[in-house]
């Protein structure tokens, strides 16, 4: 039956547009990181004293100072403590934040080594110091009393069993000698043994929850080993918001969060160790207690504080970017060699940091890669079903100096692999203001047409995201002013991508029913007009296909299709559905690329994919900058569905741009949202905050 008609109301009730993003907002109110107070000397291996790292001795290599030796390290072994509450609940929410909890836990584990600590143990915080002499003869400063409660972020109480010893006393005075009466020692709990980190998790309503109810969690380190490695952190689950994030979601936030915990936040960069120096060396001086050297830096937020500030060996900046003139990059070995190597830039020296404000005036340089940069990473701030832990993030981890990674476990990123200098150097819009050009927009990159839902002489195309695993539309929105200057790339300035952290640049972005591996969006065969096949060997593909018999498109159009790589990805056979449900299957080569092909029941083409983003390598080739160095002496959303879809799901608009978050950051001119595109938006927006931890003074 081939009722023009029809197809007009098919396009008419088109697509569910909507962002499938979660934002992780990082507002530092203060940093807690290592000092005297925070760090806990671990005995590690076998060794009686805590003096340094230990290390074997490679046994082919001779026994010289400057010949290869390398640390034994094994799989980090992570204890975690869920709240009362948490671990006694039986509510299903309850329940799938320990599973989704345990799934982050399990697979740090096997990414990440660090040495051995027989049994972890943590400090005693002092609260009362007294200076020598003593009556004994001794001039030590002793501690004379301690906190009451020790604490993880001036919030989660440390178990008691795992504290180390100390001697507290009712009543010292300074003097010469000094002395203490009603002195009693204090028990040393019997420690976490085999195990060398503990992570603190509760799911509590707490007033940062609040502050925003889309929240979903937060997490910092709290404690850290004689080498600054963090032992001990806290996630905070927001239960209202954890309880709508999809299980992909929620897995990505624990790992997200984990990962914050472990040490990928801001504060820790000018703690970072030299893995080649033996003991483990800072990487950027100290002073006599540890301390980094601060300085007066320029931050992203266009500020300019005194701040800890890492030597250049481990961060970079300010520099333009992109015309943004207050960026920063990790620059440790790593990152370096992950970014040369993913971007195919012989030239590139590191990898940006966040230029937008995801973090509060603590901190100046951010606690996440830039989401221009890396989009899909993990540890951008913006996170999506397609989020995934990269050669970039484990080599950041392996370059703190405090672990080891495997990058086996990293996970292929698609954004920006092999795409050159250029896609980091230059602007989304590499043509001109009033006319653009918008970089890699075949390949589901950027864009500059605003999504528009009607009938098939109104509507826009609709296009795949970069990754192929979405049915996508543009994301190019208006707001209500004009955007800061280094992001204006078009000639009205207040057109632009609905996601800050992208720069302002308009993508591809998912239609919230445009996942292909979801096979709840497969429609019925007499209304599956354009062939839609999904599954969990689909991919979205772009091209004019619909079932003989009805109108061939006017306007490119994506479809959901199985797409089975050959073994050696030189080929991929595309399956679609005809109107009866039967397989029509087309073969593409890898040279094919863009290449229009025909499916019998089809009117139109389909064209062929990139198989270097369709049918990726699973495993990593990305070897270690550290491996075979030297060890040296050290000092100490779619239509129906998609634009074809289901026809019964109702009208939607065009999303709306990111909205200023309400994190009381004091974004200065974020422009509002436009009154002209704006529909519902649900961004769940994820703070992984570091708590305020004030230290409690020594007197
Ligand atoms: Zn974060």
């Amino acid at each position: 039956m081939f009722l023009p008609t029809l197809l007009l109301s098919l396009y008419a009730l088109c697509c569910k547009a909507q962002l499938r993003t979660h934002k992780c907002v990082h507002h530092h109110l203060h940093i807690e990181l290592p000092n005297e107070n925070t760090r806990s000397v671990q005995l590690y291996g076998n060794e009686a004293e805590p003096k340094e790292m230990k290390e074997t001795t490679d046994e082919q290599a001779p026994l010289k100072s400057t010949s290869r030796r390398r640390l034994t390290k094994s799989n980090i072994r992570i204890h975690t403590e869920f709240s009362s509450a948490l671990a006694a609940s039986t509510a299903p929410l309850d329940v799938n934040i320990r599973a989704w909890t345990e799934q982050a836990v399990t697979y740090w584990q096997s990414a990440l080594k660090v040495e051995p600590v027989s049994t972890l143990s943590f400090s005693l915080t002092c609260k009362s110091l007294i200076d020598g002499p003593w009556d004994d003869g001794s001039t030590a400063t002793q501690c004379v009393e301690y906190v009451a409660t020790e604490q993880c972020n001036a919030g989660e109480t440390i178990p008691s069993a795992w504290l180390k010893g100390g001697r507290k006393c009712t009543s010292c005075y300074a003097s010469s000698p000094s002395s203490c009466t009603g002195c009693t020692d204090i028990a040393a709990g019997a420690g976490l043994a085999n195990k060398d980190y503990a992570i603190l998790v509760t799911a509590e309503n707490t007033a940062t929850c609040q502050a925003s109810t889309s929240t979903l969690g937060y997490a910092s380190p709290c404690k850290y080993d004689q080498f600054d490695r963090p032992i001990l952190g806290h996630i905070n689950y927001c239960p209202l918001a954890m309880a709508t994030a999809s299980s992909n979601i929620a897995v990505a936030a624990g790992k997200h969060e984990l990962a914050h915990a472990l040490g990928f936040t801001s504060g820790t960069f000018a703690y970072f160790r030299d893995p080649t120096t033996s003991p483990l060396a800072p990487r950027t001086t100290r002073d006599a207690a540890g301390t980094p050297p601060s300085s007066a830096k320029v931050c992203a937020d266009g500020n300019t504080r005194t701040v800890v500030t890492p030597n250049i060996n481990t961060l970079i900046g300010p520099m333009t970017v992109r015309d943004f003139p207050h960026a920063y990059k990790i620059s440790t070995p790593n990152v370096v060699k992950a970014a040369k190597e993913h971007f195919n830039c012989a030239t590139q020296d590191g990898m940006e940091l966040e230029n937008q404000p995801t973090s509060a005036a603590a901190s100046c340089w951010g606690s996440h890669w830039e989401q221009r940069a890396l989009h899909t990473e993990l540890m951008t701030p913006v996170t999506d079903e397609s989020s995934v832990v990269s050669t970039f993030t484990l080599g950041f981890f392996e370059d703190t100096g405090w672990y080891e990674a495997d990058y086996t476990k990293a996970e292929p990123l698609p954004w920006g692999k092999n795409k050159g200098c250029n896609f980091l150097s230059d602007s989304c819009n590499t043509g001109t203001k009033s006319s653009p050009t918008m970089m890699l927009q075949n390949e589901g990159y950027f864009c500059n047409e605003a999504y528009v839902s009607g009938a098939q002489s109104t509507a826009t195309m609709t296009g795949c995201s970069h990754n192929g695993n979405f049915k996508s539309y543009c994301s190019l929105s208006t707001y209500s002013a004009a955007l800061p200057s280094a992001f204006q790339h078009f000639l009205n300035n207040k057109n632009g991508g609905a996601l800050a952290e992208l720069d302002y640049c308009p993508i591809y972005a998912g239609f919230s029913n445009g996942d292909c591996s979801d096979t709840t969006h497969q429609s019925a065969n007499n209304i599956n007009y354009y062939g839609d096949l999904y599954g969990s060997t689909s991919k979205c593909l772009r091209g004019t296909m619909i079932h003989t018999g009805y109108t061939l498109p006017s306007k490119e159009l994506s479809t959901c299709a199985a797409v089975v790589c050959s073994a050696d990805k030189s080929s991929a056979t595309l399956t679609l559905k005809d109107s009866s449900g039967g397989s029509q299957a087309v073969t593409c080569l890898a040279a094919e690329k863009g290449t229009g092909k025909t499916l019998t029941n089809f009117l139109g083409q389909v064209l062929c994919p990139d198989l270097e983003v369709y049918c990726p390598t699973t495993t990593t080739t990305f070897v270690s900058w550290y491996k075979n160095q030297t060890i040296v002496p050290g000092t100490s959303g779619s239509p129906t569905g998609s634009p074809n879809g289901d026809p019964t799901t109702p009208p939607s608009t065009a999303p709306a741009p990111s909205s200023s978050k309400d994190d009381g950051l004091g974004k200065e001119n974020l422009p509002a949202k436009g009154d002209a595109v704006m529909a519902s938006v649900s961004f769940v927006i994820m703070y992984c905050s570091i708590l305020a931890v004030w230290v409690v003074g020594m007197v």
